[in-house]
């Protein structure tokens, strides 16, 4: 899991790639912000404010290449637009909880499935060593806004 942006420059190198001034700009959005899904927009978004020089094909570029080397997880919940996130490899991915109503998506920390996998892996005699569970629904925010309960 890179935490750094010395990890990530080791990574990047140990595939021949280089750590350009803009891949670091890019990476240090996703290490300053943390657990967050953010679309190529949002990065665009948060990147301009400093560095109105780096344009939305970049930013969609590096995306694809950090995911790509699997230092960025990249996500697609069905809305058309890819959301990506830190790739903390090793562990079992959390939850996503998506928002019908504003397309906010959160994730959610316990795994909860422990006893679900042990079943599943009993009887398939499959080795389960990841999984993705989307729930989607109404968020705090858009349920106070409208009536969604
Ligand atoms: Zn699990
Ligand atoms: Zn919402
Ligand atoms: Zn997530």
């Amino acid at each position: 899991m890179p935490l750094s942006i010395n990890e990530v420059k080791k990574l990047l190198r140990a595939k021949e790639y280089k750590l350009t001034p803009q891949r670091q700009i890019i990476m240090q959005v996703f290490l300053d912000i943390g657990d967050q899904h953010l679309s190529a927009e949002d990065v665009y978004q948060i990147v301009k404010q400093k560095h109105p020089d780096i344009g939305l094909a970049t930013v969609y570029r590096t995306l694809d290449l950090l995911s790509d080397l699997e230092v960025l997880r990249k996500m697609d919940f069905g809305d058309g637009r890819s959301r990506f996130e830190l790739n903390t490899a090793g562990t079992h991915q959390h939850h996503h909880l998506i928002c019908l109503e504003c397309g906010a998506v959160e994730g959610f920390d316990d795994d909860l499935l422990d006893g679900l996998e042990q079943v599943i892996a009993a009887k398939s005699k499959f080795k389960i060593v990841d999984h993705q569970l989307k729930f989607y629904g109404y968020c705090q925010a858009c349920r106070k806004q409208e009536a969604h309960d």
